[in-house]
């Protein structure tokens, strides 16, 4: 029974250790951490879980964090700008959800932060997740309300935000001709500063798949970063494919500070 009872204990032990990975060492303090998050919002009452939905509590929770423990908050357009330097976070939003109007920035502003928006082109109705996974298609995401051209120009005149590329339709680039990807990549940018008469220095891949063609495209059309969803602090030496620390919202608060000091969370 006892027996029985410890091997129990250990297997728990072993199990917290490759989920959290808590022993695993801290990520150099130099690096930026660029943080990427989807929506700020509660989780659905139907359905599964999901790690793009971070609650307003959670949010504020971890811009606090970041605030009380002196971080600098700065824009991708001022990565250059911050090489080296001690704890320097990157906020990012992908897509254009509309609580990243409603809810983020005024917990951003409340904390004296800023942020940089991967904004999609043809957002609405755009149920882009199907064109990565046909099964994807139970209509969640095109039905999630985006931002409206009024509410970024608003989110710009604040200062708090910064618009980057995501391209316009969000497509799913290896099944996209090279012709159409330039199009999407390029053209997004372009768009995006004549809409809003903004600067736009960095770009997203969609669902973060990208392979060395694009990385070209993007290196050679008047950008000066492009971030990827691979885990991990940033690496100015490779702009064009910058890790980002997953904001996830299945996460608790533990997991989210191991996240932001070692790059990731844990091995499963
Ligand atoms: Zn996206």
């Amino acid at each position: 029974m006892l027996i029985t009872i410890a091997i129990i204990i250990d297997l728990l032990i072993i199990l917290f250790s490759l989920k959290y990975a808590w022993w695993y060492p801290k990520a150099n303090m130099k690096k930026t951490r660029i943080m990427m998050y989807h929506m700020i919002s509660d989780q659905l009452t139907k359905g599964k879980k999901s790690g793009l939905r971070v609650s307003p509590e959670m949010f504020e929770k971890q811009l606090k964090y970041f605030k009380e423990n002196g971080w600098k908050f700065i824009k991708m357009s001022e990565l250059k700008n911050h090489e080296n330097e001690n704890k320097v976070v990157a906020i990012t939003f992908d897509d254009g959800y509309l609580d990243n109007y409603s809810q983020a920035l005024p917990l951003l502003k409340k904390y004296g932060a800023c942020a940089t928006l991967y904004l999609v082109i043809d957002r609405h109705q755009n149920d882009w997740s199907v064109k990565k996974n046909p099964k994807h298609n139970t209509g969640v995401l095109a039905d999630e309300e985006k931002l409206s051209d009024n509410h970024i120009k608003e989110m710009l005149d604040s200062g708090i935000f910064e618009l980057g590329g995501h391209t316009i339709t969000h497509p799913y680039l290896p099944n996209t001709s090279i012709e159409d990807k330039k199009y999407e990549m390029i053209e997004c940018k372009n768009i995006l500063e004549t809409t809003f008469n903004t600067k736009v220095s960095s770009f997203a891949y969609p669902f973060g798949i990208y392979n060395a063609e694009d990385v070209e495209i993007i290196e050679t059309s008047n950008y000066e970063s492009a971030v990827t969803t691979d885990e991990g602090v940033a690496n100015t030496n490779t702009p064009y494919e910058l890790k980002r620390i997953k904001a996830s919202g299945k996460d608790n608060f533990f997991a989210f500070k191991l996240r932001v000091q070692k790059g990731f969370r844990g091995f499963i």
